[in-house]
């Protein structure tokens, strides 16, 4: 069984998690706008204060729209102080973020910290552009399918949803991938 709880809700920026108490999950999802005003404190409070303690904490980031310079820096603190929270003599907490959106993935190959010291990832939405109509999509892609070799990613060949057009990577490739170098597998 799961609980819903929202945790912080403003105009540009909301946290919620799902609580799964059998497994000891945690789900957080954030959504919009990580800035000065964003209360990453109070999920972090909240989750300190949860008994018994996450064993497994999930991210869902699909949904941040952008993170700035202070929301980064907050961040970083943020990330720090979770992996405080599995007790030393419980190896097997983890963090893993199961879904990350293109905007922070960008902000994380230049500031490797914001995924923590291991990171665990499973699914990432990569840009997609279509060179006959040039509609561009954001592909979901699982990061087991992608191959054990950073520099050269398995990627899929998705069709464009409007012509039928095979999709190009719309990003380059080394510099999107970079952050494969340094995730636990
Ligand atoms: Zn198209």
């Amino acid at each position: 069984m799961s609980i819903q709880i929202s945790l912080c809700k403003d105009p540009h920026f909301t946290a919620a998690a799902e609580v799964t108490l059998e497994t000891r999950s945690v789900t957080l999802r954030l959504a919009g706008l990580i800035n000065e005003h964003s209360d990453l404190q109070k999920v972090s409070d909240y989750l300190f204060k949860l008994e018994p303690k996450a064993q497994r904490l999930c991210f869902d980031l699909g949904g941040v729209t952008d993170i700035n310079s202070s929301g980064l820096r907050q961040w970083i603190i943020f990330i720090k102080r979770l992996e405080n929270i599995g007790p030393l003599q419980e190896k097997g907490f983890q963090i893993v973020f199961t879904r990350l959106g293109e905007v922070f993935l960008e902000r994380a190959n230049t500031f490797p910290d914001m995924l923590g010291a291991k990171p665990r990832i499973e699914r990432i939405e990569a840009p997609f552009r279509c060179p006959s109509c040039s509609e561009r999509f954001g592909i979901e892609l699982r990061i087991e399918e992608l191959g054990a070799e950073a520099t050269r990613p398995h990627l899929p060949s998705p069709k464009c949803e409007k012509c039928n057009t095979p999709l190009e990577f719309d990003e380059d490739l080394n510099g999107f991938f970079r952050f494969l170098k340094r995730i636990c597998r």
